[in-house]
């Protein structure tokens, strides 16, 4: 048995390690675009801002590791030009060759979206879309003094810290009202208090081009222009879906159709990643999920299923954690507004408590729950100290389909130096009792 896999992050590089795992005779191979397999992107912040001082350091293992312990063949700055039915054409310096498959993984992951101005790929215009993209941002930025960052969702506010650590003025332009658009707006006003301190915040501004001699010296916006040495653009991501569009279904939301066992329309191609969908637990619908860890479980469920055991991915909740300076930031499930939007009947909190005994030191948490008004929760957002702990609790909630009742009565524990008696996530619960009719 031949199995390729395209796309050597990490859905791909779990997949491959899977496969080979349960069946140790067959053929596994990896065609990886870049030098690097098993990278993290999620770490390009922290390269950039010099808390981790050697880029290879982002990649869990090396290339070798993956041929001499797990036995896969792992063919780096291998480009995947074509696939067919049963065939893909790949490329390596310039020269290009066959390989036929009879099970096959897409693992491509996102890409940037382009901002399509006129002069958007002028030189210091950089977008943060693959990992190796980190030096060239690295290098760049440690030339430039003042740079432009082009939206500001979690990629944006986090490349924007890095650029601050690093000493540069950074100004950060947003298209939309606040920053990270999807929390709602009494947790991005604490934010965006935050990242003032620190920036320039033009927030319901569009860049509309760029302009310079023989580089970027200038941002054009609808309402002002910025001078600047330095552009990164983190204005969303959208599916790599390109190579597999002539050969599997593509589904509503952009991203490769697939089921619960990451098969596609096709049944010998798997998808996985974030070219692949998923399902949103809390909507029960197909989604498009863009984030490390489904990521990986994807690919552990593409790589049994293609093994020929079976195990299927019930989807995920869209939770995401990120920071800034001393604010950490998370959210699990759907915001009020992303709620809304999906026709859900809604009642929400926004609570601002502490995060310990009032005798001890102290944090403060600003936490808002969405519910549904039959008391079904829907989702939790969080800014401050503790958020962490906070959402993890909530994820195991919402991933049971938990209900606010179920919120208030969890055991969360009390310890005086860590959480309150009544936790700030019983304290949302409680605030929540009326509106959904509970005493
Ligand atoms: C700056 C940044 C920060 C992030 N931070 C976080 C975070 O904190 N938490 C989180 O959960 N997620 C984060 N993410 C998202 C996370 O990195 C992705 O969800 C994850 O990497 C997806 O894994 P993947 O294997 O699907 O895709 P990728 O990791 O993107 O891997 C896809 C691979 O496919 C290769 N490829 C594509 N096309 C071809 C082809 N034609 N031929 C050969 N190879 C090809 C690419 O070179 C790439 O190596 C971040 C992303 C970025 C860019």
């Amino acid at each position: 048995m031949k199995v390729a896999i395209i796309g050597g992050g990490a859905a791909g590089m779990t997949a491959a390690s899977r496969i080979k795992a349960l069946q140790p005779s067959w053929e596994v191979v990896v065609f990886e675009k870049s030098k690097y397999v098993s990278h993290a992107p999620c770490g390009v912040p922290f390269y950039i801002s010099g808390m981790v001082e050697h880029f290879e350091e982002l990649c869990t293992y090396p290339t070798e590791y993956f041929v001499q312990e797990r036995g896969l063949d792992v063919r780096t700055q291998t480009k995947v030009v074509e696939v067919g039915d049963h065939y893909l054409i790949a490329e390596k310096d310039g020269k290009e060759y066959t390989y036929e498959w009879d099970k096959l993984l897409f693992a491509t992951g996102a890409k940037a979206e382009r901002l399509s101005t006129k002069n958007d790929e002028m030189d210091g215009i950089l977008y943060v879309d693959n990992f190796e993209k980190a030096r060239e941002v690295k290098s760049a930025a440690m030339k430039a003094n003042r740079v432009v960052i082009v939206g500001s969702g979690y990629i944006g506010v986090e490349m924007a810290l890095a650029l601050v650590k690093l000493g540069k003025r950074v100004t950060v332009i947003e298209a939309s009202e606040r920053p990270l658009p999807e929390y709602d707006a009494e947790m991005a006003a604490i934010l965006k208090s935050e990242m003032e301190k620190y920036l320039e915040l033009k927030l319901s501004e569009k860049v509309i081009d760029f302009e310079g001699k023989d580089k970027v010296e200038k941002v054009i916006t609808n309402k002002s222009e910025y001078s600047c040495d330095l552009v990164v653009v983190a204005a969303g991501m959208s599916p790599n879906t390109k190579l597999a569009e002539k050969i599997v279904k593509i589904g509503k939301k952009g991203a490769i159709k697939t089921n619960s066992r990451m098969q596609t329309s096709n049944e010998d191609v798997y998808a996985a990643g974030d070219c692949a969908e998923s399902i949103n637990l809390v909507t029960k619908k197909p989604d498009w999920i863009a984030a490390a860890a489904p990521a990986n479980k994807m690919g552990y469920v593409a790589g049994v299923n293609i093994a020929g055991k079976e195990l299927h991915y019930p989807g995920s909740l869209k939770s995401q954690f990120s920071s800034f300076m001393d604010l950490e930031i998370g959210k699990t499930g759907l915001s009020e507004h992303e709620a809304v939007k999906e026709g859900y009947d809604v009642v929400s909190t926004f609570i601002t408590s502490r995060t310990s005994a009032k005798y001890l030191p102290n944090g403060l948490i600003h936490l808002k729950v969405v519910a549904e008004r039959n008391g079904r929760l829907l989702g939790v957002q969080a800014m401050g100290k503790g958020v962490a702990m906070r959402i993890y609790g909530a994820i195991v909630l919402l991933y049971n389909n938990c209900s606010i009742k179920d919120l208030f009565f969890a055991d969360f524990p009390y310890y005086p130096p860590l959480t309150r008696v009544w936790d700030p996530l019983v304290i949302a619960a409680r605030n929540l009792f009326r509106k959904v009719g509970l005493p």
